[in-house]
């Protein structure tokens, strides 16, 4: 029998596989799609997880990426700012990034299933069982890195499936001339849209709106042109840049409201745990982050006789609520202004005054790690 079983090859679920396959902790993870393949995000990974990523050997810098230190921010009504990232980051596309740490998994002894759907699971007595249409798998341990939302949350009933999230994911690669060093914030009615450069020049286009603006104006293309177009930054941007995918990617019903960290005896690690909102752009550093705890708590359990489950659940809950509970919250409190016409002009002013524009990084940054 396998002793870990993670739902879920995303950042989270691929990290916690890598480290747990390196303490020789026999591991299988479960994908519901094959790697590589593009997933809607930001793309820009704070520099909180670089150093542990390079003394790990899992830092892509076989892909070049662009190191980003300044962040230009926009409202509809033309108002812009720019300011210094103190701890910046780097652009990496996920199609790349996901499909480079999958492989150091499979070094790492990691087993996967790919294009395979975890549907439901079942604990007794320390063993849970797996359900996927190819079948059935056991393990001592299971993890949940299954991502924001999940066929696995409307199998667990989590309260947050029950109420319609209000908003809308959508991303491009495209090529523009583009400033490396940038990451641009450009709002607009109740959604931002973010701009950043990725590997090879690319640049990543991904915006977050309000439902009810693609309900109001009936499809994306339309979307763009009546609401993201009325930002004069952006507006040019969009209007003349190469689209590189034939249509965009899209995903539905995005909630930020709080989960369970432990459910039924499965450990959350990544979105499954927590949802930072976008605009923070520091929900791929809270996944590996979050891998980073939950690796060693799970090795000991299987190290140390005297260590028990119930501790190895309380101590991984307690961990998580140290490091991610208050950020989470200041992330609510920001996405809430910058959904806001006005709240979101406020915010592009008070980024004037470079002491309230850093202090508003740091609530929702953590220190390196
Ligand atoms: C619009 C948008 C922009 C963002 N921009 C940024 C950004 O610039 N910077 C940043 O740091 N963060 C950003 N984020 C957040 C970031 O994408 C997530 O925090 C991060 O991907 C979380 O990683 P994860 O491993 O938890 O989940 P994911 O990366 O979502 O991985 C979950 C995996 O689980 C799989 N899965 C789901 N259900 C099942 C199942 N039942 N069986 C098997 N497999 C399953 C999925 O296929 C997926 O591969 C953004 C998010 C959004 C929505």
């Amino acid at each position: 029998m396998l002793q870990v079983i993670i739902i879920g090859g995303g950042l989270a679920g691929l990290l916690t596989a890598i480290l747990l396959g390196r303490a020789g902790i026999s591991t299988l993870v479960i994908e519901k799609k094959t790697y590589p393949f593009h997933r809607v995000c930001g793309e820009y990974i704070s520099n909180e997880v670089t150093p542990y990523l390079q003394s790990i050997g899992l830092y892509p810098k076989e892909f070049y990426p662009p190191k980003i230190n300044r962040l230009q921010i926009s409202s509809s009504r033309g108002n812009i700012n720019e300011i210094a990232l103190p701890m910046g980051g780097f652009g990496i596309s996920r199609f790349r990034l996901d499909h480079f740490w999958y492989l150091k998994a499979l070094e790492s002894g990691v087993k996967f299933e790919l294009d395979c759907s975890a549907s439901s699971f079942h604990y007794e007595n320390g063993i849970t069982k797996v359900q996927t249409k190819q079948g059935t798998f056991e393990a001592q341990v299971v993890i949940g890195a299954f991502g924001k939302r999940s066929s696995m949350d409307k199998y667990l009933n989590r309260p947050f499936m029950k109420k319609r999230s209000g908003y809308v994911g959508i991303k491009y690669h495209i090529k523009h001339p583009w400033d490396p060093g940038l990451i641009a914030l450009h709002g607009f009615k109740n959604g931002y849209c973010g701009i950043s450069m990725v590997e090879e020049e690319k640049l990543n286009l991904c915006y977050l709106s309000d439902r009810s603006n693609l309900r109001v104006h009936g499809d994306i293309d339309t979307l763009e042109k009546n609401v993201l177009h009325k930002n004069p930054y952006l507006a040019p941007i969009m209007a003349s840049a190469e689209r590189l995918f034939s249509k965009p990617l899209v995903i539905n019903e995005i909630s930020f409201t709080s989960k369970q960290v432990v459910e039924n005896h499965m450990l959350m690690t990544g979105d499954a745990a927590g949802m930072i909102t976008p605009l923070c752009g520091n929900g791929m550093a809270m996944a590996i982050h979050s891998a980073k705890i939950l690796a060693p708590i799970v090795t000991r359990f299987f190290q140390r006789r005297s260590y028990t489950r119930v501790q190895m659940e309380e101590h991984y809950k307690k961990e998580w609520q140290s490091k991610f509970s208050h950020r989470l919250l200041a992330g609510r409190y920001l996405q809430r202004l910058f959904h806001h016409e006005l709240a979101a002009e406020f915010l592009v002013y008070s980024t004037c005054i470079p002491q309230l524009a850093q202090w508003m990084v740091r609530q929702t940054h953590g220190e390196q790690i």
